[in-house]
């Protein structure tokens, strides 16, 4: 535990900021409940705008999913390995992320080919560049050059490229007109979003090898594609069209970049502070109790804990009753939860010849579905593992970890298999537990050596995480990576939105816009921008140049 990063030159604990305001309370304008992309993104923008922002972190770690941990000697991340567009100077990505680190926040950009999907032994590569993809796809599968299926792909993708806007506008409405408009502003995403995945491909293909290869990136959105919303698959498949990048310096460089501008502006972030209560008078949010009964004021409440933990556990049985909330988070089904192996290499990632990008991993079937349903109990094969090398990416690894690699595995399942563990505490789960692990490492690597055989015989520590580890730390209740699941029926709810029922309450994060880093950061700048009225889109888009 003392070798995780405590981000402690710009972060506080609870009890030093405790002892602070005893001598002298500080008021605040708002308070953010939790630091992931979604937390520290909104109270940046709101720093920007001059205000006193308190973040409240429950873990002693900052960052939400991208913080990252240390073992002796190596350091791994554990909810970022890739963001698109943000490397690419001028996008809107690239430009908030700027916004909301006063440019400090650099990115490092994959390989050409970012991301490989391994079927059996046969490997398919992505590269960067729309018609690099289009022309590898077709070469792979030359039967559908003349029948035009790939074709009719990228077509329906560059549809869903221009029909966001009017779905994100009317989160941030104001909610008598978000009655009135709320369905003609949303119905051109929900004409794909209503959809899965599965139903447009097999639209416009039945080769079975194709929909396997396209959709082989679900694990970002960590839904198999019978399941997922095809509104989801493209906007992801867009997201990376152009490669990605990895943030210099690792995933804690987000928190370490962010935190500044909230601190600039007089604002603190406060870790292993835990959140019990929003507390709600006459109908608005006006503070917060903390778990050791403290209270904290401030005019304005953004919890970006996640919808379910806000709606379902932050507010008193009253709230929710009186807005009908456990209704709507019965609309909900959480996204799956992951199984992590964390690998450290005594040798560089240099000499190990290890690329800068992600290994999508199968087995020879390629219907996801069929390996998602043979997928019953911790001896069925893997469908899915998802592999890379965080020392491989990061340029500043080598200098900080000389001569280490770390290498990352990770496996979706649900958090029910762990329910017999469920009140057992972090590393006291006992021995049944500890082989169960041991049982899934050795999975993970065999996955591992399929991509990186010269691992073999080198490594020279790991650790396995489970969905409990996930649920310890984040606080998400069943170790939910992408927040409510990505399915058709998700992006039906019209309450996961930043603006909330109750005045002064507002929602950030990845339920208030979409699953992932950026996803998490633009509901961040969505939530800002309800806060403040004032288009905070616009402002970044003319702030930042180039
Ligand atoms: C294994 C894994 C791999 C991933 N890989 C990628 C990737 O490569 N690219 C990508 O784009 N996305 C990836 N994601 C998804 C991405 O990390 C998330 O979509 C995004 O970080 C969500 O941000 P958030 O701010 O909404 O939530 P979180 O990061 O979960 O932040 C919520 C915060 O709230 C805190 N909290 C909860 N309850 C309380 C309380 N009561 N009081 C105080 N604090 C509280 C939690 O501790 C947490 O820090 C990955 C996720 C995982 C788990």
């Amino acid at each position: 535990m003392e070798e995780d990063l405590e981000n402690s030159e710009v972060t506080k604990s609870y009890t030093s900021f405790k002892k602070e305001q005893e001598q002298g309370e500080k008021t605040f304008d708002a308070i953010v409940i939790g630091s992931g992309t979604g937390g520290l993104s909104v109270a940046a923008v709101l720093a920007k705008e001059g205000k006193l922002v308190l973040v409240l972190e429950q873990h002693y770690i900052i960052g939400g999913y991208t913080h990252a941990f240390q073992r002796k000697g190596y350091m791994w991340d554990v909810g970022l390995h890739y963001v698109g567009q943000v490397h690419i100077e001028g996008t809107l990505l690239n430009k908030a992320f700027r916004y909301i680190s006063d440019e400090k926040l650099e990115w490092e950009p994959l390989d050409n080919i970012y991301d490989r999907a391994v079927f059996g032994d046969k490997e398919y590569e992505f590269p960067r560049g729309r018609n690099n993809l289009k022309a590898k796809l077709k070469e792979y599968f030359p039967d559908e050059k003349d029948i035009s299926s790939i074709d009719s792909y990228f077509q329906l993708l560059d549809e869903v490229n221009k029909v966001g806007p009017g779905y994100y506008i009317e989160k941030v409405m104001p909610e008598f007109l978000a009655t009135i408009f709320g369905d003609f502003l949303r119905r051109k995403v929900l004409k794909f979003s209503d959809q899965t995945t599965l139903g447009v491909l097999k639209g416009i293909t039945d080769n079975e090898q194709l929909i396997g290869v396209l959709t082989a990136q679900y694990g970002d959105y960590g839904l198999q594609p019978a399941q997922s919303s095809f509104y989801m698959h493209a906007v992801l498949a867009n997201h990376y069209m152009e490669g990605a990048g990895y943030p210099v310096g690792g995933a804690p460089r987000f928190a370490e970049t962010v935190i500044p501008v909230i601190k600039k502006a007089g604002g603190e972030v406060v870790m292993q502070a835990s959140v019990k209560q929003i507390i709600v008078k006459n109908n608005t949010a006006i503070g917060v109790e903390m778990a050791d009964g403290t209270v904290l004021n401030a005019k304005t409440i953004v919890s970006s804990a996640g919808v379910v933990n806000t709606y379902g556990k932050l507010l008193s049985q009253e709230v929710k009753e009186q807005h009908d909330l456990e209704k709507k988070l019965e609309q909900l089904t959480p996204s799956l939860a992951h199984m992590g192996l964390y690998v450290g290499i005594k040798e560089s990632s240099k000499n190990l010849k290890l690329p800068k990008c992600n290994y999508w991993i199968f087995p020879d079937e390629y219907n996801h579905k069929l390996n998602q349903d043979r997928y019953t109990d911790f001896d069925s094969q893997l469908p899915v593992a998802f592999a890379s090398f965080p020392s491989a990416k990061d340029p500043e690894s080598e200098e900080k970890y000389p001569g280490r690699t770390m290498a990352e595995v990770i496996i979706l399942l649900p958090d029910t298999w762990f329910a017999k563990w469920e009140n057992t505490s972090w590393k006291k789960r006992g021995e049944e537990y500890e082989k169960l692990k041991e049982k899934f490492a050795e999975q993970m690597f065999e996955q591992l050596y399929r991509i990186a055989p010269q691992l073999k015989g080198k490594v020279d520590y790991y650790e396995v995480s489970s969905p409990l580890s996930t649920k310890h730390f984040s606080g998400h209740p069943h170790g939910e990576i992408y927040g409510a699941a990505l399915t058709p029926k998700r992006f039906r709810q019209k309450f996961l939105k930043p603006i909330t029922p109750v005045k002064n309450l507002y929602l950030a994060g990845q339920d208030a816009m979409i699953a992932s880093i950026s996803g998490g950061v633009m509901g961040g700048v969505l939530c800002a921008t309800a806060i403040l009225k004032k288009n905070m889109l616009w402002k970044i888009q003319k702030s930042i140049k180039k």
